[in-house]
């Protein structure tokens, strides 16, 4: 079995910081500063019956000059193979997320929306953002978690190992 999952999201949402924690080692860089991830940074699963691909991408923008542009044709490419979409918000974030949402719209690859850095929000957040996503994407599943903290991340192997 084998598949290719990819990591979408606005900067600084924290999908380096989730690829890492999922493939359990620091490949991509994690930084403060939106847009560090400049090129598509593959992340690789390998199990004795499985492998899994991850692709972290550079923050979903709407490009304003090339280097911008270039980035997002990466962001294309990474989701036109897809299997499975992971979408990272941030739940404190009231970002402008419609660039990304366009690109999902797109596709009909099976999406999967993870609601990040629950650490910082309270129960009753997490409750409207989960209901928030479920109403404007309709995704397969919706997860509240943590990247940083590994919080909830346990289902989301078994999840893809699922689809794939
Ligand atoms: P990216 O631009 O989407 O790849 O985001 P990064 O993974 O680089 O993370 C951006 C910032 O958010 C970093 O300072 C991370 O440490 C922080 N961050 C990531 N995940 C979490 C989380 O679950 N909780 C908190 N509090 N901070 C997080
Ligand atoms: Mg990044």
């Amino acid at each position: 079995k084998a598949g290719f999952v990819s990591i979408i999201g606005k900067p600084n949402v924290g999908k380096s910081t989730l690829m890492n924690a999922l493939i359990g080692e620091k490949l991509s860089i994690i930084t403060p500063k939106a847009q560090t991830t400049r090129h598509r940074i593959l992340g690789i699963v390998n199990e004795e019956d499985f492998q899994i691909v991850f692709s972290d991408t550079p923050g979903i923008i709407k490009p304003k000059y090339g280097l911008q542009d270039s980035m997002m044709t990466a962001v294309g490419g990474a989701l036109q193979d897809a299997d499975l979409i992971f979408f990272v918000t941030d739940i404190n974030e009231r970002h402008d997320e419609n660039d990304v949402l366009e690109k999902i719209a797109n596709t009909n690859i099976p999406l999967v929306v993870l609601i990040n850095k629950v650490d910082n929000a309270n129960q009753e957040q997490v409750l409207e953002k989960m209901n928030y996503w479920k109403e404007k994407l309709n995704p397969m599943h919706i997860f509240a978690i943590s990247a940083l903290h590994g919080y909830n991340l346990e289902g989301l192997l078994p999840l893809i190992l699922e689809v794939i």
